[in-house]
């Protein structure tokens, strides 16, 4: 029997109904896909508010290490706590896993009622660097003496003469490395070339930023020929790139024109948010963070814990439950993740959904999450 052991965090909020539903959906399509030949081991490991209640740490070491024994596991939304220490729950555990893929799938599943006119059109992967740039969280607020520093610095030093109003700025380092795009590229043309997706579209603002977000684009350009010349000849990798204004716009006036997009932190964080809702909101988005080389992936949903509706049974749950096929999808049980999104697909064509995609619905019946989690597994 191949039987993985997958840990998972719970999560905060409405973390634990979610993650409910997501391990029953996929213990049943396993169930049915392989037929009691493969399983999950299911491993519970502490994290967010739970975990500092019992252990008094948000995030223990022993999670970590588990993740890392392991390699792939999945996790529920997480408070991020305010104030002392942690700026968030997720970036520590991406940090400490080298996790630099944010991968972010876009489908439309018929029956979900989408803000544009031809959602089937839109079927995209998200490639987003998820280690670098503005966000790597170098900055200093204004008024303090880091501030000043910096800007002396820069204006003594480097003879920088543009800081319009120095005294009163805030300043923000971008760090954006030749091998840190690289490895990203790297994994983008690799899912395009084994998933026969082909092209892949390097989203930056290099016009504006040349070494940073032109480095990116620059050094995909390079990489592909040095690296994949021959699937570049033979058709099977085709790469070009957009400027990220310029792809915001074709991405809702000829989203058919994209399928692998590879791209820098901020980019990427506006683009998967915007490439979400055109298929129906974060709601039922999927994601993972992963590390091509050492094989460590988290799986999560996208949306937060929605504290105002947990332990109501109103979540709803499609967002852990397409990351759960996800990560069967990686585990290379695609025959169970397929179960799932035709059921999915189903469930929707027919009207049934949870509270929020059934109300936009022209014939929706609303279910609660366990009722919906059941209906789902029937359809299994
Ligand atoms: P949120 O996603 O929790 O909620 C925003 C709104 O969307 C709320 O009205 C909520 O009820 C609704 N919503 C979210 N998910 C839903 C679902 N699956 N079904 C139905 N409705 C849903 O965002 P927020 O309120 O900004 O954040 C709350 C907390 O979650 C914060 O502590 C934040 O830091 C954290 N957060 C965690 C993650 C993560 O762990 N990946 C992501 C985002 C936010």
């Amino acid at each position: 029997m191949n039987k993985r052991t997958i840990p998972y965090i719970s999560g905060d909020g409405v973390g634990p109904e979610v993650t409910t539903a997501m391990k029953l959906v996929l213990d049943a399509a396993l169930s049915k896909a392989c037929g009691g030949e493969s399983q999950i081991e299911w491993l519970e490991v502490p994290a967010g508010q739970k975990a500092f209640d019992e252990y008094g740490t948000y995030l223990p070491d022993s999670t970590l290490e588990a993740f890392k024994e392991y390699h792939v596991g999945i996790k529920g939304p997480l408070t991020t706590p305010i104030g002392g220490g942690i700026r968030s729950l997720n970036v520590a555990l991406r940090q400490g896993l080298d996790l630099y893929v944010c991968l972010r799938p876009v489908r439309w599943f018929r029956g979900v009622v989408s803000p544009v006119r031809y959602p089937e059109n839109v079927d995209m992967v998200v490639f987003r660097e998820n280690t670098e740039d503005i966000y790597a969280g170098i900055e200093w607020d204004s008024g303090t003496p880091e501030a000043s520093r910096f800007y002396s610095f820069i204006h003594d030093e480097l003879g920088v003469e543009k800081v319009r109003f120095p005294e009163s700025s805030s300043f923000g380092v971008k760090p954006v490395s030749r091998e840190g795009s690289e490895r990203l590229i790297r994994a983008a043309f690799r899912y395009a070339i084994t998933h026969d997706r082909k092209k892949v579209t390097l989203v930056h603002k290099g016009n504006i930023m040349k070494y940073t977000e032109g480095g990116f684009k620059r050094w995909g350009y390079a990489l592909a020929e040095r690296e994949f010349a021959e699937e570049l000849s033979s058709g099977k990798l085709v790469v070009d790139d957009c400027i990220t204004d310029a792809f915001l716009q074709n991405a809702l006036l000829k989203p058919e024109a994209y399928s692998v997009i590879a791209t820098m932190n901020l980019n990427g964080d506006y683009i998967s948010d915007m490439l979400a809702a055109q298929v129906g909101g974060i709601g039922i988005a999927p994601g993972a963070n992963i590390n091509f080389e050492t094989g460590n992936a988290i799986f999560e949903a996208t949306h937060g814990t929605a504290p105002d509706i947990a332990g109501k049974n109103i979540v709803n749950p499609c967002s852990n439950i397409l990351s759960g096929a996800m990560m069967l999808e990686h585990l290379g049980w695609n025959k169970a993740a397929e179960l799932i999104y035709s059921a999915l697909e189903k469930s929707f064509g027919e009207g049934y959904a949870t509270a929020d995609l059934a109300r936009l619905m022209p014939e929706g019946k609303a279910l609660g999450t366990k009722e919906f989690t059941e209906h789902l597994i029937s359809l299994l």
